[in-house]
């Protein structure tokens, strides 16, 4: 397997994919493992995680690089989700000892039954990753399952193998035993034979299609099936804002990453009042984004991750001016500032989009954003909720009572007043319908690696 720089499309590195043998083999290791790890005292085990933390914390500037150089993020981001990582660390081990302690529902000295509800981990569990956020994505499931008592098998993205080896290797370093990890690389074969050993859960992040197809594959096996997929994410610009201020913060949103973030701002409804000015901010910060080279520490915009994503976003501006959007800015390929045959594509702005267009129904995970005036607080809502997606949708307002209320509407796992393309580890992250099943992070996201033991005690 070629581990390819997006930015050039030059081969970085070759890699061995593990194949089923190997699957099979680090299956069986690992079931091997687990009691031995599940029975290691928590305490142990928290003190691992922290371990893996503070190895984070001093290899940073490498693993940013790396990450950088296999994704094509730009430097400073990668460095920011790098460091970011640590302090979702530190939530999750700061709490999972209060979610796995046992609960005492009945003391039995009325009723001579002590009822006692313990949470034990699942086994082995498997967890299939996406590229474009890597640390997060990959620590969110493989943190919280192994804080928990499980053995992990970890198939990080394709594009983001280099990554993934380095977070097996850090685990490791950090005490965590070989067996009670494993990292396998490869593509879509190496999560297919995943999905064939008895494996206890599966944790998935990555896109709509895949998802369905991990969903068919493991639906007659009677485990938790979690899947984190895509977006099409919403926000609303009412008519009380500082609209130059909203602007920037929205293009942040839509751009940050290339847009390749599965809470991405896609769509944007601006009330009609503020709609032209808000344009007009928004083209301005938007032109103002330097694209270049990733590995430059003032890049803003890199290349796009996999080459595939210029057709899609294409075909999105072509549909959409056809039927009479407006391209404010963007809308081709561009040529890569550092040569070779990487993918890279001009920040792209389209308004007068209608809902039935691609660009506002389909998740573009790219540099592009569209956006629609609306008549009033009613009419955005109804849009918000009008796709097949619910992770996250926003609204910016000044007036905290209007914020409450539309957000109660909104049919979104995370709702945001005046911030957008935000993760916290203190909250469930969970999407609605295409965007997938069950919640990561926060105490959901770590009870969700047990399964409750009710324990009936009664004295002879
Ligand atoms: P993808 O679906 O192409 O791949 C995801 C993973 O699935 C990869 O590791 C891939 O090798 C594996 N895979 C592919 N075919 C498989 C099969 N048949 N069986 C088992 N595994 C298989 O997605 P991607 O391009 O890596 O990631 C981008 C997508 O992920 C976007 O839709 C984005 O919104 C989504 N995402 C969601 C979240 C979230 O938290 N909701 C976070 C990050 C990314």
């Amino acid at each position: 397997m070629q581990v390819i720089d997006p930015a050039t499309g030059a081969t970085i590195e070759e890699l061995d994919e593990a194949g089923p043998d190997d699957v099979a083999a680090a299956h069986a290791a690992a079931r091997a493992a687990q009691p031995a790890w599940a029975a290691t005292p928590l305490d142990e085990r928290i003190a691992v995680l922290r371990r893996f933390r503070d190895l984070l914390d001093e290899r940073s500037d490498a693993l940013a690089a790396t990450q950088s150089a296999e994704t094509g993020k730009p430097i400073s981001q990668a460095r920011g989700e790098v460091r970011a990582t640590l302090g979702r660390i530190d939530v999750l081990c700061d709490a999972v000892a209060e979610v796995v302690a046992d609960e005492v529902v009945d003391d039995g000295e009325a009723s001579g039954t002590r009822e006692v509800i313990a949470h034990e981990p699942l086994g082995v569990v498997a967890n299939i990753s996406a590229w474009n956020y890597p640390w997060f994505v990959g620590t969110n499931v493989v943190v919280p399952a192994l804080l928990t008592g499980n053995a992990v098998l970890y198939k990080p993205s394709e594009h983001a193998s280099l990554t993934g080896l380095a977070m097996g290797r850090a685990l490791h370093d950090a005490g965590v035993p070989a067996d009670a990890l494993h990292v396998l690389v490869g593509g879509g074969a190496t999560g297919a034979a995943l999905l064939e050993q008895p494996i206890d859960g599966i944790w998935f992040t990555g896109s709509v299609a895949t998802g369905r197809r991990i969903a068919e594959a493991m639906a007659g096996r009677l485990v938790p099936v979690q899947l984190e997929l895509g977006g099409k994410d919403p926000v609303y610009v009412a008519d009380d804002v500082d609209v130059a201020a909203a602007a920037a913060a929205l293009a942040d949103g839509a751009f940050y990453n290339n847009g390749q973030s599965c809470c991405s701002v896609e769509r944007i409804y601006v009330h009609r009042a503020v709609h032209d000015e808000f344009v007009e901010r928004f083209a301005h910060e938007v032109r103002g984004f330097v694209l270049g080279d990733p590995a430059d520490e003032r890049t803003y915009l890199g290349p796009l991750t996999r080459p595939q994503q210029l057709a899609v976003l294409e075909a999105q501006v072509t549909e959409a001016v056809e039927h009479g959007a407006v391209l404010v800015t963007g809308g081709t390929p561009v040529d890569g500032p550092v040569g070779g045959t990487g993918a890279w594509f001009a920040p792209t702005v389209l308004t007068n989009v209608t809902d039935d267009l691609a660009v506002m129904r389909e998740e573009s995970f790219g540099p592009i954003v569209g956006i629609a005036a609306v008549d009033d607080d009613d009419e955005a809502v109804a849009r918000m909720n009008g796709t097949d997606f619910g992770l996250t949708a926003g609204v910016f307002t000044t007036d905290e009572a209007r914020a409450r209320r539309l957000l109660a509407r909104l049919d979104a796992g995370s709702a945001y007043w005046n911030c957008c393309d935000r993760v916290s580890p203190r909250l469930p992250w969970s999407g609605r319908r295409d965007s997938g099943i069950g919640s990561t992070l926060s105490t959901h996201g770590i009870r969700a690696f047990t399964q409750p033991k009710g324990y009936h005690l009664r004295r002879p």
